[in-house]
């Protein structure tokens, strides 16, 4: 079987009725470029930025990265894809993501999940996320970036968020620093942004659905918690129809919508996405074949009302 997938790594993503699809790998490291391009990924889709933030006191390293490792870093990351377009996704540190010497075990909040994660973690110290920022920023004057924000909900947030953006352009500027054009997109992973897409449709140029955390958040069920894993259901109908309207939303305004989390990466899910209307799906790299396969076999017209249907069951899984 994996042989036959292998041999699906050069054929171009599209449906039976000629629909194309973008499927892009998701990534912690840079080198793991070498892994997606070797599946056939037309980019990437998430790069976690927050693993450069990570495991560092075990390899010796200073506490955070300085702009220059991380500017080297998404340079690499960016070259490694051989002029096809990066996500880099500023920081989710804090909650399943800790950085050293503040583990889950320390840490003395009663819910990391709703605390002082992502983009919270990074408006709470602005120098280090200006820090972050130049180094995309430089990063993509070495090709095609998209930078990604994460956990966004409040419109205070996003106001912040852009600010600091264009204090970061205007540092460099200042320093005669070359710099790239990135596009801006927001992740929707709090059931608050899936619910006011206008409000980040009029600041982003693009969405990336993290149903990681949408389905968290949603269901009100740990991610990371097993006691309760029977209950984390990407196909609760509440999870599926903002996943759908969100998709919907943006097709509508003709901006760029993805999925970017497990969800995009599990086959028996490809063909509700695609009947939703989704056409580009970011992914682990070892997932890329296998999806392309369910692509290739899908009538994304036909999925589409079949998709209707699913959303308005009370029990979707069972029509999978
Ligand atoms: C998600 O929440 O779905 C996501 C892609 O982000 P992470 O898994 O890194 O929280
Ligand atoms: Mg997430």
């Amino acid at each position: 079987e994996r042989e036959r997938l292998n041999r699906l790594r050069h054929t171009p993503a599209l449906t039976i009725d000629g629909q194309r699809v973008e499927l892009l790998a998701n990534i912690e490291m840079p080198e793991d470029t070498l892994g997606a391009v070797a599946a056939g990924a037309v980019g990437v889709g998430l790069f976690r930025s927050e693993f450069l933030f990570m495991g560092r006191e075990s390899k010796g390293l200073g506490k955070l990265p300085d702009e220059e490792e991380q500017y080297l870093a998404y340079r690499k990351a960016i070259e490694g894809m051989q002029g096809l377009p990066v996500t880099i996704r500023t920081v989710d540190i804090g909650s399943d993501k800790p950085l050293d010497g503040r583990g889950k075990a320390q840490d003395t909040h009663l819910n990391p999940a709703l605390g002082l994660r992502a983009i919270r973690w990074s408006l709470a110290d602005p120098p280090m996320f200006l820090t972050q920022l130049r180094a995309i920023l430089r990063a993509a004057a070495h090709g095609q970036v998209n930078l990604l924000v994460p956990m966004l909900a409040h419109a205070s947030e996003i106001r912040q968020t852009l600010v600091l953006i264009d204090h970061a352009r205007a540092q460099l500027d200042n320093k005669g620093i070359a710099y790239g054009q990135v596009r801006l997109g927001a992740m929707i992973e709090i059931p608050a942004a899936a619910l006011t897409l206008k409000l980040f449709l009029k600041y982003f140029d693009f969405l990336s659905i993290g149903t990681n955390d949408l389905i968290q958040y949603t269901l009100a069920i740990d991610r990371a918690d097993e006691t309760v894993s029977h209950l984390y259901d990407p196909c609760h109908p509440a999870v599926l129809r903002l996943i759908a309207e969100t998709i919907a939303e943006c097709n509508a305004q003709g901006k760029g919508v993805s999925v970017c989390g497990e969800m995009a990466g599990d086959v028996s899910m490809t063909r509700l996405l695609l009947g939703m209307g989704l056409r580009s799906f970011s992914m682990h790299p070892s997932q890329i074949l296998a999806v392309k396969q369910q692509v290739l076999r899908a009538d994304a017209g036909k999925l589409a009302i079949w998709a209707a249907q699913v959303l308005a069951s009370d029990d979707p899984a069972a029509l999978l």
